[in-house]
Formats: structure tokens, C-alpha cells, sequence
């Protein structure tokens, strides 16, 4: 019998369950509706030979050395550093919008104006967008128009349906206008990708006495709630008393019973070219054109910079609506559904013992690095 049940076998599953197995000397199981480990971070080499991430690019960075540590005991990295530019009609600026961005755009007049950024907002600073279009002065509202308009307001319409002044500003945040020449897309200490790919550190990860991993199967094929409907658990038909750590969406656990918690999904266009090369940088943001948000070339990510062909991915940003082998990618933060998840929540209180982790459970939008610590933190919490 199973001490501890986790629920989804992405990066919270895998790091709890490790933690659980080595630390506490738990047995594990761990299950997953999908036929493989990794959660969203699977990847896999393709027909090509070439690594590609099947649910889209995942790049690692974090500012906790505790994290990078961590996962270090599992994998050696590949130097990465990632950069991303938006293609505006003919040209492709970086992206975050940054001094660099603001030269291309505005030649001789930028220096002016990045005078008048930096002494406003501070040298290296990162202003949210929505932040720069509540200045007074003039270049300064040129500017976060111009950012508004080419940078997030097309993108963030085709990515949410939205406009980025009606989702939640943490969200636009993300991706703030930067105040310094760093073409980075991501300013942390540590940052890269997996030497041999994110598959293989949650091989490593589940490679420990104790856990047990089911792949193909549902939540709910081996957990039950009480047939009255009472939130008790049931595991294989006996009532479950150890802990349970669930990672997937909680609205489908409880039959969607208060109605269906809203997701963004995504749909992956795969793409493989006989030529070295398809652009630029590993990442295109299509901030102005085009029904994808992006396209995303995977030979910048793994570093098989020499091979003599290329695969890419497109992706088109679609409503989640539950359907059969559609795929919940990002919660829709705002108050309506933060109040929703709220009472799926209060039913999991109800249960000792259950315990809610990343980006599906926890409704929230959770970086790799963030959810690594939060597990490490709940397993050392557990009993
Ligand atoms: N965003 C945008 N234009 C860009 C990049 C980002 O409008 O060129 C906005 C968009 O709303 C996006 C959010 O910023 O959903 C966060 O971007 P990030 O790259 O962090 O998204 P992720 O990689 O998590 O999908």
C-alpha cells in the first residue's frame, strides 16, 4: 500500500515524489494521464534527431541558487542564454523592449529619450507597461504607446482573447520595458536548459526506490471521492487515508460541480525545414501579424547548432473547453475565476491530507523555478 498518491508527474509531481521517497522514506505512486514523465517540459527527440519540447518552449532561469542546486544534482546545462525578438513588419527588435529596441525604432531621437526613461524610472530599471502609459510627459507616452501597440496589444489579443489592459497587469508584467542593453529575455543569475533535456532529469528524479510511476492513467481512474459525493478519498476502492498531492485541474476532479474553471489552451504546429536555419533567435515573437503568437526554433534551445536541417513550432492560442485531448496550458487570473477556484479550493480543505501544487492545482502562473521551490517547501511541510 501506498503512503503517498501524486496526481500528474510534471515538475511538482516529480520533485514532491522524489522528496517524499528519499527524504521522508515515503512509497510513492505517482500517476499520469499521458503516456510519458515531464508533464508540459516532455521533450523528445523528433523523426529528425532534433530535441524538440512537445508542449511548447521551456526555458529555465531562476535567482534561487537554492533551485538551480537542486536541480543540478540531475542534470548538467547547456548555456543558454535566451533572446527573443518581435518581429514588427520588416524589423526585428528585441523583445523585452529595451534601450536597444528604442534606438532601432527611434534613431537619432532616442537618446533624448532614453534620457528622460532612465532618469524617471532608474537605470536597469524594468517598468510594467501599463506603468509607462500613466506618464504625463509626452516622449514618454510616444514610447509606451508605440510598446502598447506593436509589443502587447496584438499578441496578448491573439494569446488571451484580450487586451493587456483587461487581464491581470502581472501578466503584461512579465514582460516589462527594460531600461539597459541586455538583450536577454530573462535577467536572472542561473539560466539554461537541460544538457540531455527536461525528459531526462525526470527520469533521474523517479529513478528512486519507493516511487512507482503508472503512466495512461486518470486521476480518477484510482482516486474516488465518497459516492454520496462527500469529499473523502477512495484509492482502488478503499478508502485512502494517506496523503495525496494533485497537480491537474481541480474543477474536472469535482466533475466541474460549480462549473468549468477557465484555461488558455494552445495548439502546437510542428514544422521541419532542409535548410540550416529558419530565423534569427531560437524565439519570434509576432507581436503585429500572423494568427500564432510565436514561433519557436529548437535547435537554439538544445545547441545542435550544427545540424543540417531545422524543426519549429507555431503556436495558436485557443479557449480550453475540455474537450478530449485539448490541453490547459495557462490559469485566466481575474477576480470572477480566482472566487471560482476559491470554492473548488474550500472542497479540498475539507480533506486531510490532500494537498494542491503548480500551475493547474493552484490556479496560478507558475515559472519552472517557482514551482521546484513550492515543491521542495511542501514536502519538507509533510508529515
Ligand atoms: N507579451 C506580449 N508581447 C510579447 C511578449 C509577451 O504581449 O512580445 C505579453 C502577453 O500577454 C504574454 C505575456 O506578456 O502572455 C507574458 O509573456 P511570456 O513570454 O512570459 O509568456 P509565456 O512564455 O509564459 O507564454
Amino acid at each position: 500500500m501506498y503512503d503517498s498518491i501524486i496526481i500528474g508527474c510534471g515538475f511538482a509531481g516529480a520533485v514532491v515524489a522524489r522528496e517524499l521517497a528519499e527524504k521522508k522514506g515515503k512509497h510513492v505512486l505517482v500517476i499520469d494521464s499521458r503516456d510519458h514523465i515531464g508533464g508540459n517540459c516532455y521533450d523528445r527527440y523528433d523523426e529528425h534527431g532534433i530535441l524538440i519540447h512537445q508542449y511548447g518552449p521551456h526555458i529555465f532561469h531562476t535567482n534561487s541558487k537554492n533551485v538551480y542546486d537542486y536541480l543540478s544534482r540531475f542534470t548538467k546545462w547547456y548555456d543558454y542564454s535566451h533572446e527573443v525578438v518581435g518581429k514588427i513588419h520588416d524589423s526585428e527588435i528585441p523583445i523585452p523592449f529595451n534601450l536597444n529596441s528604442l534606438e532601432m525604432v527611434y534613431g537619432n531621437w532616442a537618446a533624448g529619450m532614453e534620457k528622460k526613461l532612465v532618469d524617471m524610472f532608474g537605470e536597469g530599471a524594468r517598468v510594467p507597461i501599463l506603468e509607462l502609459m500613466n506618464q504625463e510627459d509626452d516622449e514618454l507616452k510616444e514610447i509606451a504607446t508605440y510598446v502598447y501597440e506593436n509589443v502587447f496589444l496584438k499578441y496578448t489579443m491573439k494569446q488571451w482573447g484580450k487586451s493587456p489592459k483587461e487581464i491581470d497587469p502581472a501578466v503584461s508584467g512579465r514582460v516589462p520595458v527594460l531600461l539597459s542593453r541586455d538583450n536577454r529575455y530573462f535577467q536572472d543569475t542561473y539560466q539554461g536548459i537541460p544538457l540531455h533535456g527536461y525528459t531526462a532529469v525526470f527520469e533521474k528524479l523517479l529513478a528512486y526506490d519507493g516511487i512507482d510511476v503508472r503512466l495512461n492513467c486518470q486521476g480518477k481512474d484510482v482516486l474516488r471521492l465518497d459516492p454520496e459525493g462527500e469529499v473523502k478519498i477512495y484509492f482502488e476502492g478503499e478508502p485512502f487515508a494517506g496523503q495525496v498531492v494533485f497537480t491537474g485541474a481541480l474543477d474536472e476532479f469535482f466533475d466541474c460541480r460549480y462549473g468549468r474553471l477557465p484555461y488558455r489552451s494552445l495548439d502546437f504546429h510542428f514544422e521541419h525545414y532542409d535548410k540550416p536555419f529558419y530565423q534569427s533567435h531560437g524565439v519570434v515573437n509576432y507581436t503585429v501579424s500572423e494568427k500564432f503568437t510565436r514561433i519557436t526554433e529548437f535547435k537554439y534551445l538544445s545547441g545542435q547548432m550544427d545540424t543540417r536541417d531545422t524543426t519549429i513550432v507555431k503556436e495558436y492560442p485557443m479557449p480550453y473547453t475540455g474537450q478530449e485531448g485539448e490541453i490547459p496550458y495557462y490559469a485566466i487570473n481575474n477576480a470572477e475565476n480566482d472566487a471560482l477556484f476559491g470554492k473548488y479550493k474550500a472542497l479540498v480543505d475539507q480533506i486531510p491530507g490532500f494537498y494542491l501544487l503548480g500551475r493547474l492545482a493552484e490556479y496560478k502562473y507558475y515559472n519552472i523555478d517557482a514551482i521546484v521551490e513550492r515543491a521542495l517547501q511542501l514536502a519538507e511541510r509533510m508529515e
